[in-house]
């Protein structure tokens, strides 16, 4: 049993052991067990946010595969089993007449995954809409409802992510019940609907525009597509505060000339988030970089990290280390991995 072939990037060694769970019951069952005996556990939805080591995971792979839905259309709450695809909840939502998720189409992976890393994009996040997030927690043995403001959400974090104390069991969303999507907060995606940020439109056409978006980037799974074999952003945007941004902004101008200026989101606390992607262009990795072992960068996002087919999970690690270093070098920022790594290290 190869991890590769469980995971979107196409890499990791074999699992010593591998559980597929179809139930609660089973899941609970399964890692219960697994706690008992003392072994690692190492739960797995679609393999979208993981990067396995070549020699592979020595314990217990628990499969997610638990199924089911509950909508409570009236109080626009759905509450969704862990193992249920995470586009065809959005896709269910947006076609219900739930506003909330809609931009969030075309995320590969599992419901149950979602709250771990607060899984956002085009201006939403999970955390935005999640009621509360249904675990079992390994340390006590107990199942737990626990409500939004107590799962910790973050930028790409959550109390749930790199721990693994919590399974995730079920997830409840409370959507808006309106055909309308949310306010439009994304400048590229308003561009793309030909609206101003702050708009709302219908969701399904939010749907659309954000598919197509992600598939001109290669951010939509698709066998066809050399470029989707990745786990998405490998790197977070770094959150800087005005001492690190002021620091950037002189490095910026001193590799690329006066007038550069360097972009930037607000985060918060007088702080912002830099894209990681343009920090790694101008560190001199562009789009299509190959080292030459098999991992290259994407040739439609400079963010994704790709597997051409022939690459190791040692190779990925390399490519990496040397992006992350060549924007350390050049800007002084750090830049973290956003994908979980199973046996490596950055
Ligand atoms: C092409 C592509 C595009 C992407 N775009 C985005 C994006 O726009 N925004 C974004 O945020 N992410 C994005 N991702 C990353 C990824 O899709 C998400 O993080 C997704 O939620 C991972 O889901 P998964 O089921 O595949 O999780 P996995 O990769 O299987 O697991 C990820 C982590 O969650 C844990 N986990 C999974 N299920 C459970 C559970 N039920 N209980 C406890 N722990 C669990 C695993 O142990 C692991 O630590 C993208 C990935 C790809 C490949």
């Amino acid at each position: 049993m190869r991890l590769a072939d469980y995971t979107t990037i196409g890499l990791g060694g074999p699992a010593r052991d591998f559980v597929r769970a179809g139930t609660t019951p089973e899941l609970l069952e399964a890692v219960r067990a697994a706690d008992a005996s003392g072994e690692p556990v190492l739960i797995l939805g679609g393999g979208s946010n993981l990067v396995v080591a070549d020699e592979g995971f020595g314990g217990t792979v628990i499969q997610v595969a638990t199924r089911g839905v509950h909508l409570d259309h009236g109080h626009g709450l759905v509450t969704v089993a862990a193992g249920e695809d995470w586009d065809a909840v959005v896709a269910r939502s947006v076609a219900e007449g739930l506003a909330g998720l809609e931009c969030l189409s075309g995320i590969p992976g599992l419901a149950g995954a979602t709250p771990i890393q607060n899984v956002g994009a085009y201006g939403q996040e999970v955390s935005q809409t999640i009621a509360q997030v249904q675990v079992f927690d390994r340390t006590t043995g107990e199942i737990l409802n626990i409500p939004n403001e107590h799962c910790g959400f973050g930028y790409r974090t959550s109390m749930f992510r790199g721990v693994g104390a919590f399974v995730v069991l079920s997830v409840s969303f409370r959507l808006a019940v309106q055909t309308r999507s949310a306010p439009v907060r994304y400048a590229e995606l308003a561009d793309t609907l030909g609206v101003s940020v702050g708009d709302q439109v219908e969701s399904t056409e939010v749907r659309a525009a954000v598919i197509e978006l992600r598939q001109r980037k290669g951010m939509v799974i698709d066998p066809a597509d050399p470029d989707t074999r990745s786990v998405g952003s490998f790197f977070v945007n770094p959150v800087l505060d005005a001492a690190a941004l002021a620091a950037v902004e002189a490095a910026a101008r001193a590799r690329c000339g006066p007038q550069t200026r360097v972009p930037r989101f607000d985060a918060g606390d007088g702080r912002v988030k830099v894209p990681a992607a343009w920090l790694i262009e101008r560190a001199g990795f562009g789009k299509g970089y190959h080292p030459g072992d098999g991992a290259r960068i994407s040739a439609k996002h400079t963010l994704a990290l790709v597997n051409s087919g022939s690459a190791s999970t040692a190779g990925l690690m390399a490519l990496a280390r040397q992006i992350r270093d060549g924007v350390q070098d050049t800007f002084g920022v750090s830049l973290a991995a956003e994908p979980v790594l199973v046996g490596v290290e950055l």
